[in-house]
C-alpha cells in the first residue's frame, strides 16, 4: 500500500513529454494501484469508478449505441433499473427477465447480478453466458471471495466498492472488471472522456480495505448463515431469502408496519441503506422500491460484530413485529 499521492498534474519530462502520470483524469497512480490488486482479485483488467452507479452508467455508454436492448435480471438491484430508465431518452431500452434461466434473445447485453439485492436470486451464469451478447455479473454481493465471473465466461464483473470491497462506510466507488484488457483500455478511454473518474482519497482507503477484505466476508458470510438458519425459525418471519454465498440476506415480516417496528427496535444492528459494511445495517426495502417488494421485507447486512450479539439483538426487535 503506497504513499497517497493527492496530485491531480504531473510536470512533463525534461523534453516536454507528458510522463506516465500527466493529469488524473487519465490515470493516477493510487488508482492504478487499487485497479491493479482488484483485477488480481478478478482475474481481469480492472477499471475504477466514482460509484458503482457511475461505473454501470460508463459500461453501459460505451458499449451500447441508440437503439440497443439490455436484458437485465428482475428483481436486481433497484438502482440499476432506475439508471436505465434514466437512459431511455437516449436511446437504450431494457427488457427485464428471469435471471435463474436463459436470457431472452435480440438483446446486445446481458446484466445479472450474483446474488440478486433483495431477492438473492443466483443467476444461471452458463445459460447468460452462452448468449451470443456480452455479459455483465454484478457481483457486489458475492464479492471476488467467493465467486470469479470471468473465469465462468462472463466478460465483465461490477462491484459497488462502496460495500464490501471498501466495508467501512467512508468510500463510494465503483469497479468494472474486463476479461479482454483491450476493452479495459477502451473503458478507460471512455472514462477519460467523459470524466467519470474517481478521486485518489478514496482509491487508497479502498487499497486499505483490500487488506482485510477475505478476512471480512468469510466472517461475515459465516455470521449470515447463523443468523438465516434461526431466522427461518422464527414465528414472526414467513420468508428467509439467503443463498449461502455472502453476508446479504432478506426476509418478510407481516407486513409493512411490522417491518417499520423491527427496523426501528434494533440497537446493534444499524438502520441505515446500503450493505456490505463491518457494521450489520438492516432497512425495509418498500420505503425505494414501493411494490416491486413485498411491503414486510427486511433487507439485513450481516455485519462483523458477535453473531450472537448481532441474533440477540434481532430477536428484541422481532419482538414488536
Ligand atoms: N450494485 C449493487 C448490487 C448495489 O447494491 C449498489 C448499491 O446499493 C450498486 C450497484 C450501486 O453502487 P453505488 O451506490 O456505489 O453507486
Amino acid at each position: 500500500m503506497g504513499v497517497l499521492d493527492r496530485s491531480i498534474l504531473w510536470p512533463y519530462d525534461d523534453k516536454g513529454d507528458p510522463r506516465a502520470y500527466f493529469y488524473s483524469r487519465y490515470a493516477h497512480p493510487t488508482v492504478v494501484e487499487a485497479e491493479e490488486r482488484l483485477g488480481e482479485l478478478d482475474r481481469g483488467t480492472a477499471v475504477l469508478f466514482p460509484s458503482g452507479t457511475g461505473a454501470a452508467t460508463a459500461l453501459v455508454l460505451s458499449l451500447l449505441k441508440p437503439g440497443d436492448t439490455i436484458a437485465l435480471g428482475a428483481g436486481v438491484y433497484y438502482g440499476t433499473s432506475v439508471l436505465f430508465k434514466t437512459l431511455a431518452p437516449w436511446g437504450l431500452e431494457h427488457v427485464e427477465f428471469d435471471q435463474t434461466g436463459p436470457p431472452p434473445d435480440g438483446v446486445q447485453l446481458v446484466w445479472v447480478e450474483a446474488p440478486s439485492n433483495p431477492f438473492l436470486t443466483m443467476p444461471d451464469l452458463e445459460a447468460a453466458v452462452a448468449h451470443p451478447a456480452p455479459v455483465v455479473v454484478d457481483s457486489t454481493a458475492a464479492t471476488p471471495v467467493l465467486l470469479r465471473p470471468l473465469e465462468q465466461g462472463a466478460d465483465f464483473v461490477l462491484h459497488s466498492a462502496t460495500k464490501y470491497l471498501g466495508g467501512h462506510d467512508d468510500i463510494l466507488l465503483g469497479v468494472v472488471v474486463c476479461r479482454d484488457p483491450t476493452a479495459a483500455e477502451e473503458l478507460k478511454v471512455f472514462r477519460g472522456r467523459t470524466g467519470i473518474t474517481p478521486a485518489s482519497d478514496p482509491a487508497w482507503l479502498l487499497l486499505r480495505s483490500l487488506r482485510t477484505l477475505e478476512a471480512r466476508v468469510l466472517r461475515q458470510s459465516a455470521s449470515a448463515a447463523i443468523i438465516a438458519e434461526r431466522l427461518g425459525r422464527h414465528p414472526k418471519v414467513s420468508v428467509v431469502r439467503f443463498p449461502h454465498l455472502g453476508a446479504l440476506l432478506s426476509f418478510d415480516v407481516a407486513d409493512g408496519d411490522a417491518a417499520r417496528r423491527v427496523e426501528t427496535s434494533t440497537r446493534l444492528i444499524v438502520n441505515s441503506t446500503s450493505l456490505g459494511s463491518v457494521s450489520s445495517l438492516i432497512e425495509s426495502r418498500a420505503r425505494w422500491e414501493g411494490d416491486r417488494v413485498p411491503a414486510g421485507l427486511l433487507r439485513l447486512s450481516v455485519g462483523l460484530e458477535d453473531p450472537e450479539a448481532i441474533w440477540a439483538d434481532l430477536a428484541q426487535a422481532l419482538d414488536r413485529a
